[in-house]
């Protein structure tokens, strides 16, 4: 096929890009390896569990424009998440922010454990550290030895931190992805067609993808790639490769790991439950979605998810479930209904859960996404500027960003 513009996944950034260029009348056809829109936004629907069950991305990060316009034009409702005192001892907030001042006079970067041992000597600072590398780990699903402590310190100051606001939609992900999908106007769309190859010179693009077993060659004028970052660096994508600083870009960026198994439960278990944390499990954070949902949600991000590889999907349920059982002093045996697992890092499509920048990579997401040639426009949550990368509100930024620039061309 012939198209002006070709879109490579319809995740988040994907989806908005093919919107923002189709709405402007311009000729996008969007490739999507799933047979479904979303990517990592992917809510299931089961009614025994009275709210919609999160497999992927669940928060709303920060008060972010793009995001609250787009929720707001599909009139999604969202419920902001409790204040949470638990969420605040655990945090220790405040000291975790004087312990990260110490960031502005490095002389380089270097890893947030690094930092740890050489700032937080003080046997008192000794819990915030430790609250500092819980964080790194659950929330940016990183290994605390890889990940970046400027990159780190942006986020925490970032309005996309934990310490900012946060709500969920009510009715899932899933809502947005449907309105951005319907959307789409003319832009043409073709689910389970897995791009293998991108040859590219200026002003043209040559995609080779096979669709249900078929290969198909598409062409275009340009391309606005949304694949993650983990399957840029798996696969030779690239003909000829990336610029060299683009390259070095996506290598300071690593992929983080996340379990996330969502389990139903009997009502009366999950009264008051709101987060509980509990570092002594494979799933070191529950929590309770919405109120009268009947989901407890376990969580395991960067080193915990790490030790979970390798098992069976029943394997990671039941850990999941030893660990709800654990936190919550009871047996679930009779209260369990079901449990929902997506595994990201297993899956071809993502090959973990969200990105995070290695030490040097401050600037790596910045860099990744300047345009190639006017020709490539990487786009996606690694590419995401501000403290918002690894979010879904990053991505949308993204694929905005990419189809503005294509537009000012
Ligand atoms: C368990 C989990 C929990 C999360 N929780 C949150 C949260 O609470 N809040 C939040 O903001 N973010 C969260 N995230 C992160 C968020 O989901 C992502 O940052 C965001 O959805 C990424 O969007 P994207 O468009 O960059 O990438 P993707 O959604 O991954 O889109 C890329 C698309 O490319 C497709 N693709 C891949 N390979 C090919 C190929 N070869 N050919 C064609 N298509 C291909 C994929 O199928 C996919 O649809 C979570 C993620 C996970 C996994």
């Amino acid at each position: 096929m012939k198209a002006e513009i070709i879109i490579i996944g319809a995740g988040a950034a994907g989806l908005v890009a093919a919107r923002e260029l189709a709405t402007a009348g311009r000729d996008v056809l969007l490739l999507e390896a799933r047979d479904r829109a979303g990517g990592r936004m992917l809510t299931i629907r089961d009614p025994r569990a009275q709210a919609p069950v999160e497999l992927g991305a669940e928060f709303v990060h920060g008060s972010h424009e793009l995001m609250l316009s787009l929720l707001e034009a599909a009139g999604i409702a969202r419920r902001e998440r409790p204040d949470d005192d638990d969420d605040e001892d655990w945090l220790q907030e405040k000291k975790i922010g004087e312990l990260l001042k110490h960031v502005d006079e490095l002389s380089e970067d270097m890893s947030l454990a690094a930092y740890v041992r050489r700032y937080a000597l003080d046997p008192a600072m000794g819990d915030v550290a430790e609250g500092m590398l819980a964080y790194a780990e659950g929330f940016d699903a990183a290994d605390p030895e890889i990940i970046s402590v400027e990159a780190f310190a942006e986020e925490w100051w970032s309005d996309a931190s934990i310490r900012g606001s946060g709500s969920r939609l009510l009715d899932g992900y899933g809502l947005l992805v449907d309105f951005m999908l319907r959307s789409l106007g003319k832009a043409t769309v073709h689910f389970r067609s897995v791009v293998e190859r991108i040859e590219w010179k200026r002003g043209e693009v040559v995609v080779h993808a096979v669709r249900e077993g078929t290969r198909e060659t598409h062409t275009a004028r340009r391309a606005i790639v949304t694949l993650p970052p983990s399957v840029m660096q798996e696969r030779t994508i690239f003909d000829p490769p990336l610029p060299r600083e683009t390259q070095e870009a996506l290598r300071l960026l690593v992929m983080g790991p996340v379990y996330k198994v969502v389990m139903i439960l009997d009502e009366a278990l999950l009264s008051g439950i709101e987060f509980v944390h509990h570092d002594e499990t494979p799933f070191p954070a529950l929590w309770h979605s919405l109120p009268n949902a009947r989901t407890l949600t376990a969580w395991a991000g960067g080193p915990s998810a790490d030790r979970l590889r390798g098992l069976s999907h029943e394997e990671i349920i039941r850990a999941a479930v030893v660990s709800a059982e654990r936190a919550l002093g009871t047996s679930l045996e009779k209260a369990l209904e079901n449990a929902y697992l997506h595994d990201w890092q297993r899956d071809p499509f993502a090959l973990g859960a969200y990105s995070y920048a290695r030490v040097g990579g401050l600037t790596a997401r910045d860099t990744l996404a300047k345009p190639v040639e006017e020709t490539l426009f990487i786009a996606g949550e690694a590419c995401a500027g501000q403290g918002f990368g690894g979010t879904v509100a990053g991505a949308l930024d993204t694929g905005m960003r990419a189809a503005r620039a294509i537009l000012s061309l």
